[in-house]
């Protein structure tokens, strides 16, 4: 059965083999409608099996085409055979002559022929498709699983490289500086060399004037295509640098790989491990169920970052909540006091002193 992404790729085959005649022209478009069906599968990181299964159906489609192209030129030699029998048929009959045989019968089978083998490839092609979405549906939990852990790993790698590449510049920016800063200040205690050094020519050149009037490297740069009065905006080189390892950091987490597909062999023990209150799925899903980002307990609407999910284990269904970390200290400090208080007074009743640990009667 064809697996389809969308209704309307699915309706579109549908329509095609019942609608057009069999042939090149649907032939090339039932290539066209698969091979867009399959366009978004990702490649990268493809288990061997879909690898393969990938490349039959390619394999398939480049089948088919020469099936369309075989058609067409059967169909041509046709077209041609009856107009050569209908002027040789003119020719005999001009000359009086007997009708010679027509050929167009012979070529017509050549038709047929490549009919069949347009039906068969339709057949070979959508066998294919169906492998190739089969080969991915199986793989499915270990092929996410293994891209989303090499896309964590190569995105700490890319941190710390990139961290240690910013370092790298904003040292080498320090020591050009240093060398620059080290010339000018020397020659202002020292007026007498700065007189001789700034008269000296190499090669007709102002040697000193002519090398300390440039740009010093790992200053400043332009973003390609972003321009002011038509001029390249500069912008502060460790700057933009310190903004691009931020953004590296600030989403170190990806939600989808909390998830497991079903037919991962985890996905049962991990449903029913306690949730991780801190993971930053939970906190948006709770906000969202919330319907108001702010803390149950004081009332107070607060950005995301500043509260923290809560159970409540007396309300119905999971009794999360979000909270400010100190309002839920201070409603746990006061619910062990009223407990406390609670305690003296039982206490009393029952004619004992108050225990060591109770707050002092007022
Ligand atoms: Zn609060």
């Amino acid at each position: 059965m064809l697996r389809l992404r969308s209704r309307d790729a699915a309706r579109a085959v549908h329509e095609l083999r019942a609608e057009e005649p069999l042939g090149a022209p649907r032939m090339r478009r039932l290539v066209e409608l698969l091979t867009a069906d399959l366009a978004g599968l990702p490649t990268s990181d493809e288990p061997a099996e879909v690898r393969e299964a990938r490349q039959g159906f390619e394999a398939a489609c480049a089948w088919a085409a020469g099936i369309a192209a075989d058609t067409e030129a059967a169909e041509q030699a046709t077209r041609e055979a009856a107009a050569a029998d209908v002027a040789a048929t003119a020719d005999a009959m001009r000359a009086g002559k007997p009708r010679p045989k027509v050929t167009q019968l012979r070529r017509a089978e050549g038709i047929t022929d490549a009919q069949v083998g347009c039906e068969a490839a339709e057949v070979l092609l959508m066998e294919a498709h169906e492998r190739y979405v089969e080969a991915a549906r199986e793989t499915w939990p270990t092929w996410r699983a293994s891209a989303a852990g090499a896309a964590s790993s190569d995105h700490e790698a890319a941190r710390r490289e990139l961290a240690a590449g910013l370092a790298r510049v904003a040292s080498a920016g320090r020591r050009y500086l240093t060398a620059e800063r080290l010339d000018s200040e020397i020659l202002a205690r020292f007026p007498e060399v700065r007189v001789k050094v700034e008269a000296e020519t190499v090669h007709g050149l102002p040697w000193y004037l002519a090398t300390h009037s440039g740009r010093r490297p790992l200053r400043t740069m332009a973003i390609p295509g972003l321009k002011d009065k038509g001029k390249p905006v500069p912008f502060d080189l460790p700057t933009v640098l310190a903004a691009l390892l931020a953004a590296v950091e600030a989403e170190a987490e990806f939600p989808a790989a909390a998830w497991l597909p079903p037919g991962d062999p985890e996905r049962e023990a991990v449903m029913a491990a306690p949730l991780d209150l801190s993971a930053g799925w939970v906190r948006s899903a709770v906000s969202r169920a919330q319907g108001v980002c702010g803390c149950v307990l004081c009332q107070r609407q607060a950005p995301l970052a500043e509260l923290v999910v809560a159970q409540d284990a007396s309300r119905d269904g999971a009794g999360l909540e979000l909270v400010h970390p100190a309002c839920a200290r201070k409603f746990t400090e006061g619910a062990q006091a009223r407990r406390l208080s609670a305690r003296a007074a039982r206490y009393q009743r029952s004619g004992f002193p108050p225990p060591p640990d109770a707050e002092p009667a007022e």
